[in-house]
């Protein structure tokens, strides 16, 4: 985003503004947004003595904890960039991030002391330190704090989810966190007792967009290290928590969980994003009175940039929505906007997308033209502009001349109630060019054979979409995002 416009900085306003309520509740404690900046200061303070420089990057691989939200705030205040470093990743993959970003300093934690060790024998130019270490340091008196954001500064860098190759670092700017935020709220609303429950990680997006929105609306979240669907269910029916932003497999899990009970009126939204979401789970949330949002977004949006809104939530099942009040969306195809309900590639436009891709000229110009982004994502747009994503561009399989989407097949064998888990992938053949092959997990306890789940396909799918293969597995690979790594899956295939 091309402006040149400040805001005061986000959280000594919101301490300013509303000091004595909740921001941040994490095992039962709970800081209000005064606590939460004191500490943010006193961290800017330590930090300080660590060489960092304003306009720096220093990189973080940190969990999701309270000292981490303090961590973030604290660097923002030195005016220096962060590189979000996901914790579930290798050494080696971790240092080629810190090399590609550029990183002054890597700021960890020691739970992660066996990666740091390997960090650090091969990048022994490259200081680390690790927060428990900080806790003794005495930080530096009157060291400057902030006072405006520049809306087109790097606030931070954060790499894709590397599903569909190596992963890509996003330059995201404050302008990119605020207008992500201001699209959000525009379409959820805000109430007093809203309270967000973030068990996403915050290295990635969709956590980390929801501590913009805490210090932005002065919202309450609830921070958990790691997801637990019971954890999550007994969150929403007694603690109060009205939103909840999960990913399918999550919503899975807590379904099962819940059984025969429901959440409360006051539970809001169920936000569900970061991959297709199989049309049965949408019907039993449905069922079950559970207001699901689907969204659809990506690291390079800064978070949603389409979004179903309240009223459509339950007339438009399996739509992601419209694009938000800030954004624009279209659907191409061979270069022209295809016509309503024709599948094309995503494209979108906005103030909370990116500029581009760090030290990745090409590859920026080919994903941003005329501030346009490609996402490399298919899907199709309704008469009434409502967004239904199909699949990545780079899954689809073609079989017979024909299109088939893996995301459809995973919903229809999914379905079938032995059923835990999927993931579809293409081999290629000789007399259909390629054949879709389905990996199933079942449900424990459950007896399942190729043969019942064909018979189940071929009732709902036509039958060049039909899964040729089925092969049961024990678990589905996944990358450090949870995502299903479909092409791990062709991996397997081919050897
Ligand atoms: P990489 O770009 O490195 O391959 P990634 O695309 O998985 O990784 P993210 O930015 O975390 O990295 O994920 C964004 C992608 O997730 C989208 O481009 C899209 O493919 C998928 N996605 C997000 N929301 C939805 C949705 N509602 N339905 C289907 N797919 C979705
Ligand atoms: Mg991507």
């Amino acid at each position: 985003m091309n402006t040149t416009e400040r805001l005061p900085n986000w959280l000594k306003k919101r301490a300013m503004l509303s000091p004595h309520r909740p921001a941040v509740e994490f095992e039962g404690k709970v800081l209000t947004f005064r606590d939460l900046d004191l500490q943010a200061e006193q961290m800017a303070a330590k930090l300080a003595t660590q060489n960092l420089k304003r306009g720096d990057s220093c990189a973080v691989l940190i969990r999701n904890h309270k000292d981490s939200v303090i961590i973030i705030h604290a660097l923002f205040y030195l005016g220096v960039k962060i590189v979000m470093l996901n914790t579930r990743l290798t050494a080696a993959e971790l240092i080629w991030q810190l090399c590609d970003s550029e990183a002054k300093l890597l700021l960890s934690e020691q739970t992660f002391f066996e990666k740091i060790n390997e960090i650090q024998s091969s990048m022994q130019e490259l200081p680390i330190i690790e927060k428990e270490a900080l806790a003794s340091i005495s930080g530096v008196e009157g060291v400057p704090i902030l006072e405006e954001f520049d809306l087109s500064d790097t606030a931070t860098i954060m790499y894709t989810s590397g599903t569909t190759g190596n992963p890509k670092g996003v330059i995201q700017t404050f302008g990119n966190h605020w207008w992500s935020a201001i699209g959000s709220v525009l379409n959820l609303g805000l109430t007093e007792q809203d309270s967000w429950y973030c068990a996403v990680p915050i290295f990635h997006i969709s956590g980390l967009s929801i501590f913009m929105r805490n210090v932005i609306y002065g919202m309450k979240v609830v921070l958990v290290e790691k997801f637990n669907e019971a954890e999550a269910n007994q969150m929403i029916i007694e603690n109060g928590v009205t939103i909840i932003s999960v990913v399918t497999a999550m919503l899975n899990r807590m379904l099962t969980n819940l059984g025969g009970k429901r959440y409360p009126d006051s539970f809001r939204c169920m936000l569900l994003g970061g991959g297709p979401a199989p049309k049965h789970m949408l019907l039993e949330c449905k069922e079950k009175g559970i207001p699901v949002y689907q969204t659809y977004g990506m690291t390079e949006t800064s978070s949603q940039i389409v979004t179903l809104s309240p009223e459509d939530s339950l007339q438009k099942i399996g739509s992601a929505g419209k694009a938000l009040f800030p954004s624009q969306l279209r659907i191409e195809k061979d270069g022209m906007e295809a016509e309503p309900n024709q599948p094309g590639e995503i494209v979108v436009k906005g103030p909370n997308v990116t500029e581009g891709y760090l030290n990745r000229k090409e590859a920026t110009g080919e994903t941003i033209k005329n501030g346009w982004l490609y996402t490399g994502d298919i899907g199709y747009v309704d008469e009434e502009g409502f967004l239904f994503v199909m699949d990545r561009r780079s899954d689809l399989i073609i079989s017979g001349g024909e299109n088939v989407y893996p995301a459809e097949i995973e919903a229809v064998v999914g379905s079938h109630p032995s059923v835990f888990e999927v993931g579809v992938t293409g081999l290629s053949d000789e007399a259909w060019g390629q054949i879709a092959v389905a990996f199933v997990v079942g449900k424990p306890g459950h007896v399942l054979t190729e043969q019942e789940i064909i018979e189940h396909c071929l009732t709902r799918l036509a039958s060049y979409k039909v899964p040729k293969r089925i092969i049961f597995y024990e678990e589905l690979p996944r990358n450090a995002s949870n995502k299903l790594l479909r092409r791990e899956l062709r991996k397997r295939l081919e050897d």
